[in-house]
């Protein structure tokens, strides 16, 4: 038999677990300021200093606290936090309207975000013109432009928007049969109601929808199923002009393995894209989450920061989150000294060269392939594209010579490599899509 281990011990142990999955240095930061109030009853409370700490842990490890305990308990354990510092009474207010509204919403199979909408979304020139568009969208779903494809890189707020949009649509038509859903999810769906029969069911569900919202379409592809699913419920909708809203992280023409009559659905609205944002309205952002979490942020430390990260809204708030604890922990205000020292991995990360390990990484990520066939000598069309294109860009980024290059790719010799640029420059200039996925590559690693 097991002893019964109690509360505290349990909870001790769950933080050495953690403390190996996020690393020590993390862990010191976000976790060891945790302390456990009680664990009964298959609820855990625990005590953290702020909000930022709470707001850290759910956007970046939102069930590990839960995931462990679950294990060394041996029954899900649900988690909720206690605030210690004295949390400002508006921000209570905010935050029990928006938990009110999700429940109400989930209640009814519908998971928006209540913090996403077009309030809090702000619009520069890089996001404009999507944000025209999906406004035009929430006041009249279905009637203008039908799909609305909205595509733009990692953390430039597409979920943020497609979210915005439901949020709109509901308020405006509280009976309106909205459904949002990552592509993801989707498919799991169509994986389940095979499974068990229930084909019938999940036509029913999507076909009778007024407005669908589907998050990271790029999701299907390669899987042909859900995918033949997916063209059917379009049609469905499109033809009783019910709005579908879309977003992927490129345009529908780089999204490799989809077939091309849904390639041409994709195509048959508005297709819109987010352009990562400039230095002002990086700032702009900063000033508007920090009014929203009522920091107060000198412009001094919002201009270093938003020159700091590249493009990655989401990055650029982990910044201020790690300001707004640091600050609260300590009970300074906010200066750019401060920041400079707080942010020091970021800057550190920033001057990290591009190595030709990320090259090969994000190629393989973008073209769907393998890192050991990238190193292979096989010989497929696409394989020996990326392997072209991860060359080209190795020599554009990292400043190896061709050589070493080559050997990074699995022992290629230095003519391999000059061929591969030549190819890859000369189509560059024929292929607009090849040309889109280089400048797509670029940024990212440039950003990264
Ligand atoms: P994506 O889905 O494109 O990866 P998200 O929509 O998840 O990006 O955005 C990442 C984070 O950045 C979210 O917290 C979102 O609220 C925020 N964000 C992105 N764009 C904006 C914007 N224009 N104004 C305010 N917040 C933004
Ligand atoms: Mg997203």
């Amino acid at each position: 038999m097991t002893a019964v281990l109690v509360a505290e011990e349990i909870w001790e142990r769950a933080m050495g677990q953690i403390a190996e999955r996020v690393g020590e240095r993390l862990y010191e930061l976000w976790f060891k300021p945790m302390k456990l109030v009680h664990l009964k009853d298959q609820a855990a409370l625990v005590e953290i200093p702020n909000r930022f700490f709470r707001e850290w842990v759910e956007d970046n490890y939102p069930t590990v606290i839960s995931d462990v305990l679950g294990a060394l308990v041996g029954s899900p354990v649900s988690v909720k936090y206690k605030v210690l510092e004295k949390e400002d009474a508006a921000l209570r207010r905010l935050d029990s309207k928006h938990e009110t509204r999700k429940n109400r919403l989930a209640s009814r199979g519908i998971y928006l975000s209540p913090k996403y909408t077009f309030d809090s979304f702000v619009v520069g020139p890089s996001n404009q013109f999507v944000h025209a568009a999906a406004k035009r969208v929430a006041e009249s779903p279905g009637v203008t432009y039908n799909p609305l494809f909205i595509y733009g890189g990692v953390g430039l707020g597409k979920t943020h928007l497609i979210n915005a949009i439901g949020n709109r649509i509901i308020d405006r038509h509280p009976e309106s049969n909205v459904y949002y859903v990552s592509a993801e999810r989707f498919t799991n769906e169509v994986v389940s109601a095979i499974r068990h029969a229930k084909m019938d069911e999940f036509k029913e569900k999507y076909r009778n929808l007024d407005v669908l919202l589907v998050d990271d379409i790029q999701f299907i592809a390669g899987k042909t199923t859900t995918q033949e699913e997916f063209f059917h419920t379009f049609n469905a909708l499109y033809e009783r002009q019910r709005q579908i809203i879309i977003t992927s992280d490129r345009a529908p023409l780089e999204i490799s393995d989809i077939t091309d009559r849904l390639r041409s659905r994709f195509s048959m609205g508005l297709i819109a894209d987010i352009e990562p944002p400039e230095v002002e309205t990086k700032v702009a952002i900063l000033h508007k989450k920090a009014a929203l979490e009522k920091m107060s942020v000198p412009d001094d430390v919002a201009y270093f920061v938003a020159s700091k990260v590249k493009s990655n809204i989401r990055e650029l708030e982990g910044c201020l989150i790690k300001l707004g604890a640091h600050a609260s922990l300590t009970g300074e205000g906010v200066s750019l000294e401060m920041a400079k020292t707080v942010l020091r991995d970021l800057i550190a990360e920033e001057d990290k060269p591009v190595t030709a390990e990320s090259v090969q990484k994000a190629v393989c990520e973008y073209f769907g392939v393998k890192l050991q066939d990238l190193r292979s000598r096989k010989r497929t069309r696409e394989l020996a594209t990326a392997r072209q294109m991860a060359m080209y860009l190795c020599k554009q980024l990292t400043g190896l010579s061709l050589a070493e290059i080559g050997t990074a790719l699995g022992g290629k010799d230095h003519a391999t490599v000059i061929y591969a640029c030549k190819q890859v420059e000369s189509r560059r200039e024929k292929e607009d899509l090849l040309n889109r996925a280089i400048e797509n590559l670029l940024r990212k690693l440039n950003s990264a």
